[in-house]
């Protein structure tokens, strides 16, 4: 189902048998990215089960939402979507830069949770920045490296989730097994109706 409510992924992007290396880091972004992109934000609720599941990320004090906060979590939902709907390498990096543009990243390093590591906005900085800087460079990072055909759309017709695809020839067309096999069994239904006299 297209924009449920939110339930955390985890980021296996190296694939069975590892087809595609993606870093840790920006396959975790990218899986951020990718979340919020299937998650109805336009409910409060499902913004905050988001933030509240993925508060590893976050380095403010405050994980509550202001009405604009959830507002703006939207609309970085719609801009990530965007840019998997690309239709051209041009489109991509327009679309991309209009990601980037909306939370300016600034690479800090940063050890909040006793690791050192990067983040892209600085320590306390407002919750939507946060996200914003990560999951716009989740993104970039992956399909400036990989390339754009590397994100897609689910084919099946009642969904509309966003995938990553990690197979070797870049033919994937669901977001997942479920998907995949409810629309053989469906179009194998329809085949058997139209052959039933
Ligand atoms: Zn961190
Ligand atoms: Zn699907």
């Amino acid at each position: 189902m297209p924009y449920g409510p939110y339930t955390r992924t985890e980021a296996n992007l190296g694939g069975v048998g590892g087809q595609v290396e993606y870093d840790t880091y920006s396959a975790e972004a990218l899986q951020l990215a990718v979340d919020l992109a299937n998650t109805d934000v336009a409910s409060r609720a499902n913004a905050e089960e988001y933030i509240r599941v993925n508060a590893e990320w976050f380095t403010c004090r405050d994980l509550r939402l202001s009405d604009a906060d959830v507002a703006d979590i939207g609309d970085l939902a719609r801009k990530i979507r965007s840019v998997v709907e690309s239709g051209s390498d041009n489109e991509a990096v327009t679309r991309l830069n209009t990601l980037l543009d909306c939370c300016s990243p600034v690479p800090r390093a940063t050890n909040h949770d006793g690791e050192l590591h990067l983040h892209y906005s600085p320590d306390g900085a407002p919750i939507v920045d946060q996200l914003g800087a990560t999951v716009a460079m989740g993104m970039a990072h992956v399909v400036c490296k990989y390339g754009r055909e590397r994100l897609g759309i689910c084919a099946a017709g009642d969904c509309a989730d966003v995938f990553v695809d990690t197979s070797r020839n870049k033919s994937r067309r669901y977001c997942s097994e479920t998907c995949a096999s409810r629309t053989t069994v469906s179009a194998y239904r329809a085949r058997q109706r139209a052959q039933t006299p």
